[in-house]
């Protein structure tokens, strides 16, 4: 077995027991990355020369006997993602030179430990995206079948993943993005909990639905980089002060007694893949064995998620996306010589109105634009209410769904289970310029997403022609030792 293709636990274990340093493990991942970025293009930036001495550090760190549970082992971030001193453009032009001179919290906690960072990885620019082709430097193609999309937003991290070119990756999840790429690529994805990890250093998408969670191998994996990420930042007054389980003692747990939902809403999709079907039915059954109850439930609201997330979202995007003018941070295009404005031809405040919409126009891709254009629609006088505060309503009853089936008066379940996307991996082109299409792939993933609930994709087998399943796995807040448990004994026991 190659170095790069170990899981964060083997890695860890070797490096301890000295069978290879973090120097070499790095370079293993490197030389993957040189031979394949060009076809797979999982990666932005490539940060081969910090990444060495990090592992140099690191191998200084472990001879020491101070390693810890990520020290040498070599992880990607998503590109929207802050990290110190290495450019993170979101995927979108606009930030094409943005160096950060600072870490999000969660790459923090992870470099302190001795992480090794190898680079950024390519993404629907700012997030926003279900298949990676939003990426304004080119689409992401899945390793199992470069004809078809990675998934997205956060394709780049979870075809890095699968493909073996890191041993684990950092994404964030609004609405999707680690979970349907992971269940694409065939790899294990978490969206925590919203409030459970930091979302400082962040590029915000939708402030009240972003989350930041890892993309592994194995649910082991994902359980010591939670335990690595998670807990209060005063740097994000969305984190809650809840103490971090230790998520990885929890995988053992027998399943016995354990109450599995299978919410109806979500098999009577439209669309829904045969195998896919099949598939998650497969994962029931291997609950079953093991001892869980399954429970029928219901969570009516689920059939508006779609809508309410592509109201809240855009809404939220075009606020937070304002600060992008082209002036403060990223590339600022010519204004023309004769700038038009509300001041009129050739003013000053003429050319700024110039610079800020050319930078605008040019540096982000059309599915941000059009976000901006929507979110700016449903906050304007007049049409907020109808838009805005009705979704909001709205958001609130998907979300007392699920505190019905998790907390009722008596007797909750403690996770559900449905398949993460309706579709394996789609063509590559095949929804691109049909937003809906796009929109629609998101309908397993939203709802728990507008709900802040935690949910985590693993892999549930491959069709017939090779591409992989997911099946995701949704906990109660805060539950993600269940969820983790869960998705843990789905994994091992075959
Ligand atoms: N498909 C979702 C969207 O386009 C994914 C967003 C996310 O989780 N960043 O909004």
């Amino acid at each position: 077995m190659k170095l790069n293709e170990l899981t964060i636990t083997e890695a860890a274990e070797g490096l301890k027991k000295k069978k290879f340093t973090a120097v070499e493990l790095t370079r293993a991942c490197l030389d993957l990355i040189k031979k394949r970025n060009q076809e797979i293009n999982a990666f932005i930036t490539v940060s081969e020369k910090s990444a060495l001495e990090e592992a140099k550090a690191a191998d200084k760190l472990l001879a020491a006997g101070n390693g810890k549970a990520l020290t040498g082992i070599p992880f990607a971030v998503k590109d929207a993602i802050c990290t110190k001193d290495i450019r993170s453009t979101g995927s979108a032009k606009i930030l094409d030179n943005y160096v950060p001179p600072f870490d999000a919290t969660v790459i923090k906690k992870i470099r302190d430990l001795g992480g090794v960072l190898i680079g950024k990885n390519n993404c629907d620019a700012f997030g926003h995206g279900a298949s990676n082709e939003n990426s304004m430097y080119g689409p992401v193609k899945n390793p199992h079948d470069t004809s078809k999309v990675a998934g997205g937003s956060s394709g780049g991290s979870a075809a890095a993943v699968a493909d073996n070119q890191c041993i684990f990756a950092i994404a964030e999840d609004t609405g999707g993005s680690i979970r349907q790429p992971a269940s694409f690529c065939g790899v294990v994805g978490l969206r925590p909990s919203y409030g459970r990890n930091s979302r400082y250093g962040i590029m915000p998408m939708a402030s009240s639905l972003d989350t930041v969670g890892p993309i592994t191998k194995t649910v082991a994996d994902l359980a010591i980089v939670m335990e690595a990420i998670a807990g209060r930042d005063d740097r994000d007054a969305t984190t809650v002060p809840d103490s971090v389980p230790i998520y990885t003692k929890a995988l053992e747990e027998s399943l016995k007694g354990v109450k599995v939902g299978v919410p109806k809403e979500y098999y009577e999709i439209a669309g829904m893949d045969p195998e896919v079907k099949a598939a998650t039915e497969k994962q029931i059954e291997k609950l079953k064995k093991l001892g869980a109850k399954i429970v029928d439930v219901s969570l009516p609201h689920t059939k508006y998620a779609i809508a309410v997330y592509y109201i809240i979202v855009p809404s939220e995007d075009s606020s937070n996306l304002g600060r992008l003018d082209g002036v403060r941070y990223g590339v600022r295009s010519k204004p023309s010589p004769r700038g038009r404005g509300t001041e009129g031809e050739g003013s000053s405040q003429g050319a700024l109105y110039d610079l800020y919409a050319k930078s605008r126009a040019t540096g982000f891709p059309e599915e941000v634009k059009r976000r901006i254009l929507i979110g700016t629609y449903a906050l304007s006088a007049g049409y907020y209410d109808a838009y805005y505060k009705k979704t909001q309503q709205v958001r609130t009853l998907i979300k007392q769904d699920f505190d019905k089936v998790f907390n009722p008066p008596s007797g909750g379940v403690d996770v559900l289970i449905t398949p993460t996307s309706p579709f394996p991996a789609f063509t590559i082109g095949e929804k691109a310029n049909d937003p809906i299409a796009m929109y629609l792939a998101d309908v397993m993933v939203s709802p728990a997403a507008v709900a802040g609930m935690p949910a985590l994709s693993v892999p549930a087998g491959v069709t017939k022609s090779g591409l992989p399943i997911g099946i995701q796995i949704i906990g109660a807040r805060l539950k993600e030792a269940k969820v983790l448990n869960v998705g843990y004994q789905l994994e091992t026991n075959n």
